[in-house]
């Protein structure tokens, strides 16, 4: 029997896009962000302290496409780019669903996630612009891992502020970001004024990416040659990452699929919208009736319990204020394993379009999700990042729905990362420790 051609759709190295799509061209009027001391719309001088040239440019930008620079495509390809997608056929049969499952491989980066998509252009545009060292925050661990890593390839030294919970229980990621080169500090930290602030105020937190955000910030904004840079939530970060909807709107051309969902984890909403804008920019168009899910941490539930009002990135209120669907900047949400999923805030271009009802979004328990997630590598034999399980366990509820309804229907979704790290999370769901998400 021949294997059906939608089993896994693999494009090759030639097939990584060559440009990025810029939801901001076909959304209309956005709120801008806005200075917090004037309240007027922020200039590019406002993020010049923290931003190179470029980043600033695209975060503005309302064309349509940008063009992806050679060494950057090069490179991608060292990521395993371009990610395969793949049927979940041995899920679908364990399930009994007439639904049609896919599922987009960010695991298969050697960094573990989708974020070395975007570390990669930051980099890339930091040293083209003379920057010696990039400073960050990490949750989990995925973003300082992906930007440590790519860091050594232009010459950039890394400064991580890892949030104190994540560096304590995750010895593993502090190592792996050792190993790539970075230097890694818990934060709050004593290396700059507002973390010996918050260490005085608070010296039991476990931290928050606020915190850590505020950090990095400082940091950057103290020395010329030295930039932050951001994993997720500002527009560059969504640009960046589309060349993953980009890929998949391809290979769902050559598979001859038609989905009715698109589904993504949404933390900060950077591998949601790169998996969902370049189909989103289709939808605007009339091209397609496709549904768009947001899977989000109960433990941090900025789209489906946050507000939508101008609230800043971060906790010490360094960054410009963003319109978005947020739950206050000075939120700490509960230690749960799904770091990525943690931020207060969300994207301002996922927030724009989840407020016009062009997306939806729902929040899940850690523990149901981990039980999504037993379920998938137990089938596909793929083990998931925890935060990739909220994704899987929206695919399977939509499936589950299909086979209610007695339905058919095509759903695709992003495996955001693997959780060959994440292991101690298995571990407490089997052993019955693991604790509810609930805020
Ligand atoms: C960081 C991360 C997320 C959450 O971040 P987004 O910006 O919302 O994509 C999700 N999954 C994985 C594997 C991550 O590393």
């Amino acid at each position: 029997m021949a294997i059906a051609k939608d089993i896994r759709i693999d494009l090759s190295p030639e097939d990584i896009p060559k440009r990025w799509y810029n939801l901001a061209a076909d959304m209309g009027n956005l709120e801008p962000p806005l200075n917090p001391g004037t309240g007027k719309p922020a200039t590019p001088d406002d993020f010049k302290a923290i931003f190179c040239k470029e980043i600033i440019r695209q975060e503005g930008s309302a064309e349509r496409f940008i063009d992806i620079p050679e060494e950057v495509r090069d490179n991608l390809i060292y990521l395993n780019r371009p990610a395969p997608l793949q049927r979940a056929c041995r899920l679908e049969r364990y399930l009994k669903t007439p639904a049609r499952i896919y599922y987009k491989r960010e695991d298969m980066s050697p960094l573990g996630s989708h974020k070395g998509n975007t570390a990669l252009a930051q980099a890339y545009y930091n040293a083209e612009a003379g920057v010696h060292t990039l400073t960050t925050e990490t949750g989990a661990g995925q973003w300082g891992t992906a930007l440590a890593m790519v860091s050594n390839l232009f010459d950039i030294n890394t400064t991580v502020f890892m949030v104190k919970g994540s560096y304590e229980q995750k010895p593993l990621r502090k190592m792996l970001m050792h190993t790539y080169g970075a230097t890694v500090h818990a934060s709050p930290s004593a290396q700059t004024e507002f973390g010996r602030k918050i260490l005085k105020e608070h010296p039991e937190t476990t931290g928050s990416l606020g915190m850590a955000i505020s950090e990095a910030c400082e940091m950057a904004a103290k020395d010329a040659e030295t930039c932050y840079s951001l994993g997720s939530v500002l527009n560059h970060v969504m640009l960046h990452q589309t060349v993953i909807g980009t890929e998949t709107i391809e290979q769902m051309r050559i598979g001859e699929i038609e989905p009715d969902y698109m589904i993504a984890c949404a933390g900060g909403g950077s591998n949601f919208g790169g998996f969902i804008f370049p189909m989103l920019g289709e939808k605007i168009k009339g091209r397609t009736d496709c549904k768009f899910i947001a899977a989000e941490s109960k433990a941090a539930p900025s789209l489906t319990e946050g507000e939508f009002k101008y609230d800043f990135g971060d906790t010490a209120g360094f960054t410009p204020l963003l319109m978005m669907y947020t739950l206050g900047q000075e939120f700490v949400p509960k230690g749960i394993h799904a770091g990525g999923l943690r931020y207060h805030g969300m994207s301002p271009l996922v927030s724009a379009a989840m407020n016009r009802g062009m997306i939806s979004a729902q929040a899940y328990e850690q523990v149901e999700t981990f039980e999504a997630g037993v379920t998938f590598a137990r089938t596909e034999g793929i083990v998931p990042a925890p935060e990739s399980c909220h994704a899987i366990k929206a695919a399977i509820d939509q499936a589950l729905e299909c086979k209610r309804k007695k339905e058919d229907g095509t759903i695709v979704f992003c495996l955001s990362g693997h959780g060959m790290l994440d292991l101690y999370g298995y571990e407490q769901y089997l052993n019955g420790t693991m604790q509810s998400s609930s805020i």
